[in-house]
Order: C-alpha cells, then structure tokens, then sequence
C-alpha cells in the first residue's frame, strides 16, 4: 500500500469529494477549502511535484490542464478560475504529489 496520501485517494483507499476521474487524473474537493470552489487535480501517477517532471510526462500534463476549464464550468464558474501549484517547500508545497489547485467563486480570495 502506498504511503502518497492522493495516491491513496486516486486508489479509492481513502475517502474523498471526487467530482471527475478518468484513467489518468482524478479531481476532488480540498478538505480545507481556501474558496467558495477549491479542486485539486492530480495526476493518478505518482509524480511527486513539478520539479519531479520530465519529458515523458509532457502529454500528462497538457491533458490535465485541458481538463480545467471544463472543470471549472461543471462547478459553475462561469466567468473564471484561479489555478495554483505550490511546489517544494519553499513554494508551500504539503502534499508530494502533484496536484492543481483549482479555485473560485465568491470567496476567492486576493492575489496581489
Ligand atoms: P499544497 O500546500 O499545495 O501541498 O496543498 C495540499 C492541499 O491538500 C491543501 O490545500 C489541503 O487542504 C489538501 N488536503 C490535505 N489532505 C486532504 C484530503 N485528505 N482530502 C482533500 N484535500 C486534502
């Protein structure tokens, strides 16, 4: 059994809001939400931030970012989102598997 909480989360090990999934990236609620809607996007292979990417993941990447807007739509944001990926420690990074942080609605907060 892995130690990767979203690994654990992507296997259905452990509870979660998941909102969309396919075979290569789950998306579900954050449990300590920063907005009105906070996704987090995660790729169901274990990469640890994106200082772990290399070329193979490239394909990976580009379709978890064509997914967002969609996402975003389906949870009613119609007029926009905030995308975040904090990486490292230095960047706020707490969870070592990358994810995309997907945010909006009426409580979003400044980014300036
Ligand atoms: P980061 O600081 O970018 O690593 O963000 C990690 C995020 O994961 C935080 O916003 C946490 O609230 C969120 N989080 C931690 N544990 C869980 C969990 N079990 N289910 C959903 N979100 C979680």
């Amino acid at each position: 059994m892995s130690d990767c909480l979203f690994c654990r989360i992507a296997a259905g090990e452990l509870p979660a809001d998941i909102v969309y999934q396919d075979d290569r990236m789950v998306v579900f609620r954050d449990i300590a939400p920063k907005a009105e809607v906070h996704l987090l996007a995660i790729p169901r292979e274990h990469i640890a931030s994106l200082d772990e990417l290399n070329e193979g993941h490239d394909a990976l990447i580009a379709y978890i970012m064509r997914q967002l807007p969609r996402l975003a739509r389906e949870q009613g944001l119609s007029s926009g989102f905030r995308t975040i990926i904090n990486t490292g420690p230095g960047g706020g990074q707490v969870v070592f598997h990358l994810h995309v942080h997907l945010l909006g609605g009426s409580d979003l907060p400044g980014f300036h």
